[in-house]
């Protein structure tokens, strides 16, 4: 059925895509009138940081490769010193959810543009959520500044994402666009870009496991994980986002592994409630029981599927259970404690769900 009223605003950004992309980055900088962009990322991909300074020339201010999970504020605070120190006047952000974090923390602070050149499927570079972890509280925030001026997605800089974070990474995505379908704000054409990523992102999983190298299996993956990222920065997530994110700040529990654990479980919660999302993910990924399905891909691809095997102890649940019902948000299928503790017992143990 077509939905009979919402409202959309389309985020102002640009997106390159394709193959070698990264090659026109000097062009992007020079297209945001900026003379010298700091490049950021994490200290595993310096390499990547460095080919991307080099292919910036003399446009490029230097690499700083101190990017790490949640953006701790010593970090945030000691990239802006040095993005100023060095009259940086943009960034260019090369890496996952970390990098681009941190891209967005000077941008935040210096309203320097950011220009983000993803290399995991998380979708960060797609929305204007910021996040700053202090004293180990992470704070988040929503701020127009912080949204990249561009993108550019190149499928040649993901051929070496680890495979095990590029199947979590994936499900990372696929979380973003089922909470997308059924946010309370969502509208025809997020509803069109997450369900084309659920279905392309879901595809292409199992021909980047069986090759990592294969570039066409990971074109399709970063494709879709655009579209899914699109859906996150188009919408409000609603309970699987505030599981993980609950999960991740109080058990530092790793942020892909968390998504792909706890998805199908959120998922077979919420889809009673919200048959048009089910509808859609039954088209996208060919079944009538879309959490199922999830369950059977992520069992497939052997990826992890309890948050025991993720550190949680059990006596965990009841904090983290807490935490979700603390603050009340949007949800196709009503809140209730003995609901959630269902769902967190299933997902704690590796339970397929029911
Ligand atoms: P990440 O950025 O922490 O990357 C994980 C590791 O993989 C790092 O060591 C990184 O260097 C490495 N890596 C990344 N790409 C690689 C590649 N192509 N080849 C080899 N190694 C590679 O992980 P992530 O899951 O992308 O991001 C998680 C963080 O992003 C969390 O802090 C999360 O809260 C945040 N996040 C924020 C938003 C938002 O909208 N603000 C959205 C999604 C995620």
């Amino acid at each position: 059925m077509v939905q009979t009223s919402f409202s959309y605003d389309a985020l102002p950004m640009r997106v390159r895509f394709g193959s070698g992309v990264v090659a026109s980055l000097p062009e992007e900088v020079a297209r945001l009138g900026a003379r010298s962009a700091l490049v950021l990322c994490s200290p595993e991909q310096r390499a990547t940081g460095e080919t991307i300074a080099g292919a910036l020339g003399e446009r490029s201010a230097g690499v700083l490769a101190e990017a790490r999970m949640h953006v701790p504020i010593e970090v945030a605070r000691r990239a802006r010193a040095r993005a100023a120190e060095l009259g940086a006047d943009a960034c260019v952000a090369v890496g996952g959810g970390s990098a681009i974090g941190l891209g967005k923390a000077i941008a935040l602070e210096h309203d320097l543009p950011v220009i983000a050149v993803p290399t995991t499927y998380a979708g960060s570079e797609m929305t204007t959520v910021w996040g700053l972890t202090e004293n180990g509280r992470k704070r988040t925030g929503k701020d127009p500044r912080v949204l990249p001026a561009s993108v550019l997605y190149d499928p040649d800089l993901t051929l070496g994402l680890p495979i095990a974070m590029s199947v979590t990474s994936g499900f990372n995505a696929v979380a973003h666009a089922v909470e997308a379908l059924y946010a309370p704000d969502r509208s025809p054409v997020v509803s069109l870009m997450a369900e084309e990523g659920v279905r392309a992102m879901t595809r292409a999983l199992p021909g980047v496991v069986a090759d990592g190298g294969d570039l066409g299996a990971r074109t399709t993956a970063l494709y879709a994980s655009w579209l899914c990222g699109a859906g996150l920065g188009a919408t409000t997530m609603s309970l699987h986002h505030k599981l993980c994110h609950a999960l991740g700040g109080t058990l530092d529990l790793p942020h892909a592994a968390t998504h792909t654990v706890v998805l199908p479980h959120a998922l077979a919660y919420n889809q009673p409630a919200a048959p048009e999302a089910t509808a859609a993910l039954a088209r996208a990924l060919g079944s009538d029981d879309p959490a199922g399905r999830l369950w059977n891909l992520a069992a497939s691809l052997d990826a992890p599927r309890s948050l025991r095997e993720l550190g949680m102890a059990e006596g965990d649940i009841e904090p983290v259970r807490e935490q979700v019902l603390s603050a009340p948000y949007a949800n196709p299928a009503p809140v209730t404690r003995d609901g959630v503790t269902r769902l967190l017992r299933a997902a704690w143990s590796g339970e397929r769900p029911a």
